[in-house]
């Protein structure tokens, strides 16, 4: 879910490898470390449209092309949506699981949204980095700081970094159908659409360069990607322990690939 602009604030699914692991656990009792490691873990389904993972693209899509070049050495800044907007109007949504099936919050003190788009943050910069992308993060030290232009919150960060030619990505998920969009880049509108845009768009669709009239931190250089929306069965797979952290490198992979693709 974006943050409005005022001052309220390839391959096959591991489905597919989970069902042969336990039909060949209920063929073979006696099964070795050997046979388990030849089962991959690592692959991740590939894109598609509606895609495997992350479910339909956004409903509203824009048009518009990044273009410009970007140097092998971009330094790119990776931020958690609402992560100092906590207990306000503007802190994200709380997904489909505590909204709509009342589960417990996976961390009492924020939105899921919060909660997840910090692991996503943190995987894309491990990840970035492993693929030595200028990569790093940004995270306010506050849940909640109600100036906006209180120098430690995300959009001041991205409005002095991205003055300097620092590419801001802000990680988000958009609300549970039937108000949420779907997964897409909204990008900055402080300076000319480029080729890391470009990749990210391809990756995971566009929304309106204007998007709801020009959201806030667009306005400050930061380009929102909604990774999708927080309902099943994505959400599942985040919130089942034994299919998280698999999730969560399926997603930040999907994010660093269209990074390293826009910088080369
Ligand atoms: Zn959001």
């Amino acid at each position: 879910m974006p943050r409005q602009v005022g001052n309220l604030r390839g391959r096959r699914t591991s489905l597919v490898a989970l069902g042969g692991l336990t039909l060949m656990l209920l063929l073979c009792p006696v099964t070795t470390a050997e046979q388990f490691q030849a089962i991959p873990t690592t692959q991740c389904p590939a894109p598609d449209n509606p895609d495997p993972l992350l479910g339909p693209r956004t409903r509203m899509p824009g048009r518009w092309i990044g273009r410009g070049a970007v140097k092998p050495d971009l330094p790119i800044v990776v931020m958690a949506g609402h992560a100092d907007s906590q207990a306000m109007a503007s802190a994200g949504t709380p997904g489909f699981a505590v909204d709509k099936q009342r589960q417990p919050p996976m961390d009492p003190r924020m939105r899921d949204e919060l909660y997840w788009n910090l692991q996503v943050q943190k995987a894309v910069v491990r990840l970035g980095r492993a693929e030595r992308l200028n990569i790093s993060a940004y995270t306010p030290p506050a849940l909640t700081i109600l100036n906006d232009d209180d120098p430690r919150t995300n959009w001041s960060q991205a409005k002095k970094r991205s003055a300097r030619g620092d590419y801001i990505l802000e990680i988000h998920f958009d609300a549970y159908r039937p108000s949420g969009f779907g997964s897409g880049l909204i990008p900055a509108i402080n300076r000319p659409l480029n080729a890391v845009d470009e990749s990210l768009a391809q990756a995971f669709g566009r929304f309106p360069r204007l998007f709801r009239g020009g959201l806030g931190g667009p306005r400050r250089g930061i380009g929102i990607l909604e990774i999708a929306m927080l309902e099943p069965p994505l959400e599942n797979k985040l919130r089942n322990p034994n299919t998280r952290s698999q999730t969560l490198d399926c997603i930040g992979e999907r994010v660093v690939n269209a990074l390293v693709q826009g910088i080369s």
